[in-house]
């Protein structure tokens, strides 16, 4: 068979059962091997490499641009393979195991001394996941290894949720992309440090702190808000919060609140751009859409259906860029269940971010 190739990266997209398995024959081999290969998960694409082979996982940071401070997620197939990976599973990592995996939540865990340094950045603990994608199980069984793997986008920019977001970034410098259509959550796993007692979210999610807390019938303590800029120093928690994120090239401007008070202040700053002649392009939902006449709107679904719009965020960031807007303002939604993830997303997006201030006005608390 021969795949097609962008800048030599093959595009193995297959299109019956037989190419399939042609495909993930080939992806893992070369995991196997030592190369790079990005493949679907259910959150966003991952871009893999064997997490037990330094080298390999060096080529991860070098292809990505990532800082070697910002540890990698090792998948793998079955809570089985977490004992040779991580020094100890709690009972509680076995709880949350049973009910969320396969799935978008990762477990941080001592680690176990087999797992190489670069993999997880220098640090004593291990963050691990069981992906749902059908493919992405598939793969990391066929290849036989863990496999550390980041989303597979250039650092700092929106994740990649369809196989062209990933070779419109990384072409030319991985070997491989699985594909496998779009990604059904959009965002990212939901990060979980069980280090700590009581346990501690890092980064929201699909699998939300209510359901966390749920099934292990304790408190979950919240750190995912915490903000850290890039220059801030000594340990963090999870080394990714401090990085910028997700960012469009485009600057993107976040109004926060709801209602009239939330579209007057859109409506300003959207008017104040066009003034600037500015190529504007709004983010908006559904509910608001019909109130603004921007030549570029991009809608994102409904507020009352969140897992939609979590579903198309990164699309539609890429979008954005895409169409060439120079701006971008951007209206936020509540921040219940995965309203959360959303909005922090959104916010590590965001250039600037302007808030209510509890008094009938906006203030800017980003920039
Ligand atoms: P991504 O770059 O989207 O794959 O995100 C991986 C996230 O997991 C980042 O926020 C990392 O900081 C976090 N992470 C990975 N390993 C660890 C770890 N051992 N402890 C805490 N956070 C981790
Ligand atoms: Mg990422």
């Amino acid at each position: 068979m021969q795949w097609p190739q962008v800048r030599g990266t093959l595009l193995l997209s297959p299109h019956s059962d037989r190419l399939e398995e042609k495909a993930l024959m080939l992806a893992a081999s070369f995991l196997r091997e030592g190369k790079l290969v990005a493949f679907p998960t259910e959150t966003v694409y991952g871009l893999g490499a064997n997490a037990l082979n330094p080298l390999a996982v060096s080529q991860i940071f070098k292809a990505k641009g990532r800082p070697a401070d910002n540890p990698l997620i090792v998948h793998i197939a079955g809570i089985e393979q977490a004992f040779a990976l991580a020094r100890e599973v709690p009972p509680e990592a076995r709880l949350l195991a049973r009910y969320f995996w396969p799935g978008p939540l990762t477990m941080v865990l001592p680690k176990h001394q087999n797992i190489p340094n670069i993999t997880t950045a220098g640090l004593s603990s291990v963050a691990l996941r069981v992906p749902s994608h059908p493919l992405a199980l598939r793969l990391i069984r066929e290849a036989g290894i863990p496999i550390a793997a980041p989303s597979a986008n250039i650092s700092g920019s929106p994740s990649p949720t369809t196989a062209a977001h990933v070779l419109a970034d990384l072409a030319g410098h991985i070997d491989a992309v699985l594909d496998g259509g779009h990604c059904s959550v959009g965002l990212e796993s939901t990060v979980v440090s069980l280090l700590s007692s009581p346990p501690a979210l890092l980064r929201p999610g699909w699998v939300t702190r209510g359901m966390l807390e749920d099934i292990l019938k304790k408190k979950v303590m919240d750190f995912s808000a915490l903000h850290m800029d890039e220059q801030s120093p000594g340990p963090v928690l999870s080394p990714g919060m401090k990085y910028r994120h997700y960012a469009p090239q485009a600057p993107l401007f976040l109004v926060e609140g709801e209602g009239e008070p939330q579209r007057r202040q859109l409506m300003a700053l959207a008017e104040g751009f066009v003034m600037q002649g500015r190529r504007l392009g709004l983010l908006l939902f559904e509910e608001s859409k019909s109130y603004f006449s921007a030549p570029v709107k991009v809608v994102l679904g409904s507020r009352s259906d969140p897992a939609a719009v979590a579903r198309r965020l990164f699309y539609a960031l890429r979008k954005l860029d895409f169409l060439g807007v120079d701006v971008i303002v951007a209206e936020g939604l509540e921040e219940k269940d995965l309203g959360k993830a959303i909005m922090n997303r959104l916010r590590k997006a965001a250039l600037k971010i302007m808030r209510p201030d509890g008094k009938g006005g906006f203030l800017w608390v980003k920039g």
